[in-house]
Order: C-alpha cells, then sequence, then structure tokens
C-alpha cells in the first residue's frame, strides 16, 4: 500500500500545526512542535514570501497528511465532494471523518489514524458483525464497530483506549468503552470535526 514516507513530525513543523501523528508522543513535551515549532530544513528559520496559492497549497497538504492520504487518494475525495449536493469543503470534511480508519481512531481504539489503518488492514475490526479490512470504508449512520474479541487483548489497543479519555469523542460517535465498541449516531458535521483547516482554500486551489 503507497504512502507518505517524510518523517511524520516533519510534515508537523512543515505545517506549523500538530497533525498528531504518533501517538501518545503527540500529547508530551517531546512533540517536535512543542520544541521546535518552525519549518525543517536549512532556511526553516528564515523569512518566507507568502503567496495566495502556497496559504492554499498549505490548507491541503495539511489536511491530506492529517489523515494520511496521498494526492490521488486526496483529489478523489474532492471530486466526489463537490458532486454531492450541499457545500463542498463540509461535504469533503465528513467523507475524510467517516473513513473507517478514522473512526477507528476517534473511538480511541488506536493511538493514531496510522495505527487505525494497521488495526484494520489486519483484519481486527468488525463492522456491524463483519469483518471490514479496507481503511478507506466509508461508515455510515447506525453502523456499529468493534474490535473482535480475539484482539481486545492487543497492548496497543488497550494502551490507547486507555489514552482516549484524555482526547473525547467526538459527539456523533458513541463509545462503550468496556465493549471496545462504538455507533455511528450521525454523520459529522463542520463544527465536531474540529479540524483545524480552512477547506475552503483547499477548494479554491482545486478550483483554479
Ligand atoms: Fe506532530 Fe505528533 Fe510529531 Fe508532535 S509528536 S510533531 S503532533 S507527529
Amino acid at each position: 500500500m503507497a504512502r507518505e514516507r517524510d518523517a511524520v513530525c516533519r510534515m508537523c513543523r512543515r505545517e506549523g500545526v500538530k497533525l498528531f501523528l504518533k501517538g501518545a508522543r503527540c500529547y508530551t513535551p517531546k512533540c517536535a512542535i512543542e520544541r521546535r515549532n518552525y519549518a525543517p530544513g536549512q532556511h526553516g528559520q528564515g523569512r518566507v514570501r507568502v503567496s495566495e496559492y502556497q496559504i492554499q497549497l498549505r490548507e491541503k497538504q495539511k489536511l491530506k497528511r492529517m489523515y494520511g492520504l496521498l494526492e490521488r487518494q486526496f483529489r478523489g475525495y474532492f471530486a466526489k465532494a463537490s458532486r454531492k449536493k450541499g457545500v463542498t469543503g463540509d461535504n469533503l470534511l465528513q467523507m475524510l471523518e467517516r473513513r473507517l480508519d478514522n473512526v477507528v481512531y476517534r473511538l480511541g481504539f488506536a493511538s493514531s489514524r496510522a495505527s487505525a489503518r494497521q488495526l484494520v488492514n489486519h483484519r481486527h475490526v468488525l463492522v456491524n458483525g463483519r469483518t471490514v479490512n479496507i481503511p478507506s470504508y466509508l461508515v455510515s449512520v447506525n453502523d456499529v464497530l468493534e474490535v473482535k474479541t480475539a484482539s481486545r487483548k492487543n497492548p496497543q489497543v488497550l494502551a490507547s483506549s486507555a489514552e482516549v479519555e484524555g482526547r473525547g469523542v467526538p459527539s456523533w460517535l458513541e463509545l462503550q468503552k468496556e465493549q471496545l465498541r462504538g455507533q455511528v449516531k450521525a454523520f459529522p458535521a463542520r463544527d465536531e470535526t474540529e479540524i483545524p483547516v480552512n477547506e475552503q482554500l483547499v477548494v479554491e486551489l482545486y478550483s483554479r
């Protein structure tokens, strides 16, 4: 499976925000954004002239990297979002949030979207009682997600499930923590996604 190969903390430093790509470390003072909040590389602390295009590009990169997507996949989501009724930016964020790997992460079964993707790929997750090993699967309202009984003692699942209290579960999901089970109560509204991105700039970038 193709994936972004840049060092993850470099990506956060490039975007100037925490993208939460490294699990528990992101919540500690060891986070690279806490220690060196400037762009990586020799000229990272230099002055930069910022064009409108660069601002739009950075917003798009931020969103794409947060969900661990490559350009082609991301463009696919944008194309689908723009064909749907409603506001393209809202549709885009909603689709990204509905990805199975994201929902597994949001429910706290994994400490990052990357490890959630691995959990799904390795067939540890059930959706409505059936194994789903496709991280891009889009969940629907009333879908029930759970970690397989045989995988509930997995130390990584247990550790991240303990962490979720600090992170919180979004209001569009309901978590039964003891059973490692969650349900999709509704599709996420924009203000429930808490994604620090101006999605309108992404729309403008792709509409050039
Ligand atoms: Fe980003 Fe997490 Fe690395 Fe901090 S620790 S820079 S939030 S990936």
